[in-house]
């Protein structure tokens, strides 16, 4: 490394830039392991080389006698992962989790879903993806220890390939072919997925702790009286809204651009044996939608506004800050006084200080006066490395209009 450039790599950061290369000793091809020394060729860590990526090499061991290079190492990082799910695994109420977060549980480039019988795994990186066949075998291993697996089926279908010079690729890894649509159970709900071609693994199962308080936060509501209308903004499959209608809300509107999902999430309502009468769908750009809501003079006691990633980088920021702003403001609008809002981020790039600020703008600007009654964060089968602050990337405020 270059000198006075290993700081982060002395922290156990797992990444290593190209810019902190002094130089490469010998020949280092996609995802070989590699030694990194420092400029006075002091050993610091192992890593997969990465040739194309900006993230030269990700680390992961600083110990010179432990070496990645046999399958033990990546069995014992593996076991661990699964054994800090167990309670998730075992959980009557719920069958899907994340299994293993990538860098944040030492395994870079390595993203395992369960979705009941189904594991789904995404190679995102250059060492992920030449160790693919024995991370898969020794994660399915892991397990099955645990609980049944049928299926074992690759979605390395993320953008993040493509930053590594790799193509994307999906299908079956193991087992029998994944079932086009597969029931899940969430927090006692049932959920419609299909694994093959949902958005990222099938499902956002970052958010499963969340739409379990906004359940809480509908029966709290209505154990103070009054019914609760809810309004569900990037609803995908219809999570949170089935959530508020099995906690108890007289009516529901999503809003979503994708009709396959609007079309599932009705589908999710019946398998629940809940009304879809009192579900509106409205296809549609949300920032348009909700300009036509405030203009029919629509309010809501319950607001959900979960957008996808606005930044993907550090300058796409003051781009997705107008954004986040405008999609709020529009919330606060339509919010009835004392009504919930429950607002997300999914960019990491936006911090939760700049979040808030960003919220503080939008009720400003919409004359609203309103409380940070909660602060939610993604699910905790999605832990974040404390050497690596980058993997929170979830960030959402509960904001409490003033009024009765
Ligand atoms: N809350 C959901 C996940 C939302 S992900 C859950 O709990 O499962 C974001 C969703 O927003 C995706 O389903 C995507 O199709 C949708 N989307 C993206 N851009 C949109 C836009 N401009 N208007 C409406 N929906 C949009």
């Amino acid at each position: 490394m270059k000198a006075k450039r290993d700081r982060s790599v002395r922290r156990h950061h797992p990444w290593l830039f190209s810019g902190a290369i002094q130089r490469v000793i010998g020949d280092a091809d996609v995802g070989d392991l590699v030694a990194v020394q420092s400029s006075q060729g002091e050993f610091l860590a192992w890593g997969q080389y990465s040739p194309h990526s900006q993230i030269r090499a990700r680390l992961v061991s600083w110990a010179e006698a432990s070496r990645p290079s046999d399958e033990g190492f990546w069995r014992g990082l593996l076991t661990r992962a699964v054994v800090a799910r167990l309670p998730l695994l075992r959980s009557p109420d719920t069958d899907v989790c994340r299994l293993v977060n990538a860098e944040s549980d030492g395994v870079p480039g390595l993203i395992a879903d369960r979705y009941g019988k189904a594991l789904v795994l995404q190679f995102l990186t250059a060492g992920a993806e030449v160790n693919r066949e024995a991370l898969t075998r020794l994660l399915k291993d892991a397990v099955c220890r645990h609980v049944e697996i049928d299926t074992v089926y690759e979605r390395s279908d993320a953008d993040a390939r493509s930053r590594e010079g790799l193509p994307k690729r999906t299908g079956l890894l193991d087992g029998e072919p994944a079932p086009a649509q597969a029931v899940i159970r969430e927090n006692g709900l049932a959920f419609e997925v299909d694994i093959t071609t949902g958005h990222k693994t099938g499902l956002y199962l970052d958010q499963r702790e969340n739409r379990d308080a906004l359940r809480r936060l509908v029966r709290r509501k209505l154990r103070d009286g009054g019914r609760v209308r809810l309004l569900n903004v990037f609803s995908y499959t219809g999570g949170f809204t089935i959530y508020g209608l099995e906690a108890g809300a007289a009516e529901a509107v999503n809003v979503e651009s994708s009709s396959g999902a609007l079309a599932a999430g009705t589908r999710n309502i019946s398998l629940n044996g809940l009304d879809t009468g009192s579900v509106q769908n409205r296809i549609g750009d949300a920032f348009e939608v909700l300009r036509q809501l405030r203009r029919s003079g629509d309010q809501f006691d319950v607001i959900v506004l979960d957008p996808p990633k606005f930044a993907f980088k550090q300058r796409d920021v003051q781009r997705a800050a107008r954004g986040y702003k405008d999609i709020n403001m529009q919330a606060f609008h339509l919010l009835k006084p004392g009504g919930h809002l429950m607002t997300f981020s999914c960019s990491g790039a936006v911090s939760d200080d700049l979040f808030q600020k960003i919220v503080f703008g939008a009720a400003l600007d919409a004359r609203c006066d309103a409380q940070i009654v909660g602060r939610l964060a993604q699910a905790d089968d999605h832990p974040v490395a404390l050497t690596f602050p980058e993997s929170a990337y979830l960030k959402g405020l509960v904001c409490r209009a003033s009024g009765p």
